[in-house]
């Protein structure tokens, strides 16, 4: 899938609309989620044009990644989350119902999060 660069993180990242900025350095943005599934819920974000988790993972640098990693981990950390918990997921195509199509990682938090998955009916 190519990257379109009129997704609405492409526009955060290039200043055309606004964000709830949590954390920002030179590869990567975190802001709070417009529609917060939780009372804590973070968006992780590249700032380099990937579609998806699968596209990062293949295509990304080395300081991609692990500017990402590293920022979400402390971001969680510095908010407070490490304890008592939090969930760092990504929805990666359609089966996960990803809707935007610029690569981030939730972080969710605030509650008790319940465990894993409940599958949808098919
Ligand atoms: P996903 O289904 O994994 O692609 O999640 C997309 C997320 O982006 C949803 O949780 C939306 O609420 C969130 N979202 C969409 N537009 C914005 C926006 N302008 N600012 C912050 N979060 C947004």
């Amino acid at each position: 899938m190519a990257y379109d660069p009129n997704n609405i993180f492409a526009k955060i990242l290039r200043g055309e609309i606004p964000c709830d900025k949590v954390y920002e350095d030179d590869h990567v943005l975190a802001f709070n989620d417009i529609n917060p599934q939780t009372p804590t819920h973070i968006l992780v974000i590249p700032k380099g044009a990937y579609v998806s988790f699968d596209d990062f993972s293949e295509q990304a640098s080395e300081a991609e990644i692990t500017a990402l990693v590293r920022a979400a981990g402390k971001i969680a950390r510095d908010a407070g989350l490490a304890e008592p918990g939090y969930r760092a997921l990504s929805n990666t195509g359609r089966d996960a119902h990803q809707e935007v199509p610029h690569f981030h990682l939730h972080i969710f938090a605030g509650q008790n999060l319940g465990r894993m998955i409940k599958p949808a009916d098919k």
